[in-house]
């Protein structure tokens, strides 16, 4: 594939590094990425995403775009109000980059259409605001050999991990971390608990990062670890996450 001379303009600044390059920019127009969710994490990943020239961007939510988005979900505007998600962020994404193709899959992933969805994508961002989708993402990406770059919110807190438990010893899955969902009752969602609208951004942007880095495969990647930014500490820490030979997903009992 060569770079058209638009791409050259666009990508200006990727070309110029030496980590990136015109192969790297190729590898990134080459890539598919699923992003699930396009709320609070979706959107400034997406936004960063689709930017960067990732080739084929694939958006699952079944979700309509809510007044009460837009604190925080930046790639909507107030006209969507009442729009899939899916297609609001699909316009968005058109009027950034025309370059790349947005594949919208506007229902709620379960595990009877998981598998599929996720085969068709090279690797996976979860935006998802619930421990269903989170855990079934972690089982499916496992089974399917798929990184998964996952991120979750508190009102003033972020979490981010990248998971490749399919790469064997010292790589953990979610589940090694946290083995069941907490009960139903125990996790308010952003609509009950609320949220500092730019931790969200902040984890969202991140998330897109370690996206980036993954294809690119450039530095250090988070699998194995679990980076916490505290946002009214202004402070973000790490701590590695052991892999659990028990694990109900990646462990030895269990078979790829
Ligand atoms: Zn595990």
């Amino acid at each position: 594939m060569e770079l058209s001379e638009e791409q050259f303009q666009r990508y200006a600044r990727h070309l110029i590094l030496d980590e990136v390059g015109e192969e790297g920019q190729e590898k990134l127009l080459a890539t598919r990425v699923l992003v699930v969710g396009a709320g609070g994490l979706g959107s400034p990943m997406l936004l960063y995403l689709a930017a960067a020239g990732i080739g084929t961007i694939g958006i699952v939510d079944n979700d309509t775009v809510d007044l009460t988005n837009l604190q925080r979900q930046i790639v909507h505007a107030t006209r969507s109000v009442g729009d899939l998600k899916v297609e609001s962020a699909r316009s968005t994404l058109s009027a950034v980059n025309d370059g790349i193709r947005i594949e919208t899959h506007a229902f709620r992933l379960d595990p009877d259409n998981a598998a599929e969805l996720i085969a068709g994508y090279d690797i996976v961002a979860d935006g998802s605001d619930n421990f269903a989708t989170r855990y079934l993402l972690t089982e499916q990406c496992f089974r399917l050999k798929k990184p998964l770059v996952a991120a979750a919110l508190s009102p003033f807190e972020g979490q981010l991990s990248t998971f490749r438990p399919y790469l064997g010893a010292g790589h953990p899955c979610y589940r090694c971390l946290f083995r069941d969902p907490p009960p139903p009752d125990m996790v308010p969602r952003c609509e009950e608990a609320g949220i500092l609208g730019a931790v969200a951004g902040v984890m969202g942007t991140l998330q897109a990062v370690e996206v980036l880095k993954d294809v690119l495969g450039l530095g250090d990647s988070l699998d194995g670890t679990l980076m916490i930014y505290d946002a009214l500490q202004a402070r973000f820490h790490r701590i590695k996450i052991a892999k659990d030979p028990e694990c109900p997903t990646c462990g030895a009992g269990t078979h790829t």
